[in-house]
């Protein structure tokens, strides 16, 4: 299939791209990388009446460490991310969950505000945002305003994005010497979406655990947060009260091993934490 007729538009600056997306009934659609948007053109998924590509629009990506937080503008991509020494130093669980989104030729063009905005239930960075407590920026014609991720995600492909608004960036708090964080992902092959996976931190004196690909979106799990401890020494009491957990079984396995592999990857994330 071939995508459905639909005008380009590629903004020089971000008020013109927000003027663009503020025109509901232009049925607009923000161009990032490409990578999931093209795909569901294609199959007809999404029908934008015009897509505002954001490509063009100097300040939306870079990497900025200030005081105890990293922001990273939406247009960055996944190989920059990869390629950052902030990154690296500051967002030990990015760093970790970057080598297992898809392949390096999605990479080199996929976005972390795609990412974010997309929200689908099998990616890695919105799992690693909850664990986090990042922050979205967000932008539109009537202003900005930030939304912390636990409020951001709100299920499968579904966000507290509003018409018009666009992710502008996303920030991380950086990473102190005594906090933890461990990553991982069951997967059939590696770069294929994940079967299940989880992102594990204790940062500042608290424990979130954020799971993918277990069901409708990235999400915490905090009966499992609270048994798991800052020492992350419950891991045997965590396991069970995944029971807690909203799983739903999709072509990967269904509910029961969904669960039981979210168990396993919860302790081998914690093992990561704790080596
Ligand atoms: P686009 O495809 O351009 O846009 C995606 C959606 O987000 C669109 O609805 C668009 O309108 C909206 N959007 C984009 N940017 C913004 C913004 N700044 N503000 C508001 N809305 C915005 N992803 C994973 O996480 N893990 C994987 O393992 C994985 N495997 C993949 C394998 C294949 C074969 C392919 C094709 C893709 C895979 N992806 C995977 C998806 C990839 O990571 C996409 O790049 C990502 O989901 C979307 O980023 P993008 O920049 O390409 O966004």
């Amino acid at each position: 299939m071939k995508a459905s007729r639909f005008s380009y538009a590629r903004p020089d600056t971000l008020e013109e791209a927000l003027a663009l997306m503020a025109d509901e009934g232009a049925e607009p659609m923000a161009l990032a990388g490409g990578q999931s948007l093209m795909p569901m053109m294609n199959f007809r998924v999404a029908r934008p009446g015009i897509l505002v590509d954001l490509n063009r629009i100097p300040g939306l990506s870079g990497i900025d460490a200030a005081g105890d937080a990293v922001r990273i503008g939406a247009m960055t991509r996944y190989r920059e991310l990869a390629a950052s020494d902030v990154v690296a130093k500051h967002l030990p669980l990015v760093a970790a969950a970057l080598p297992h989104i898809a392949h390096a030729a999605i990479r080199n063009r996929g976005t972390i505000g795609g990412s974010m905005a997309l929200a689908d239930p099998a990616a890695e960075l919105p799992a690693v945002a909850l664990a986090m407590g990042a922050t979205m920026h967000l932008v539109s014609a009537n202003g900005t305003r930030d939304v912390a991720a636990d409020d951001f995600f709100l299920g499968a492909y579904d966000t507290a994005l509003k018409p018009g608004e666009l992710v502008a960036g996303v920030s991380f708090p950086a990473a102190g010497t005594l906090d933890r964080f461990g990553f991982h992902e069951i997967v059939r092959r590696h770069g294929d979406y994940a079967m299940a996976g989880v992102a594990v931190a204790c940062a500042g004196g608290s424990v979130r655990v954020a799971f993918f690909a277990v069901g409708d979106g990235a999400m915490r799990c905090r009966p499992a947060e609270e048994a798991l401890g800052t020492d992350f020494s419950g891991i045997d009491a965590a396991v069970p009260a995944l029971s807690e957990l909203e799983v739903s079984g999709d072509l990967n396995g269904d509910e029961a091993t969904k669960r039981h592999l979210a168990g396993v990857a919860l302790r081998r994330a914690v093992a990561e934490a704790t080596a």
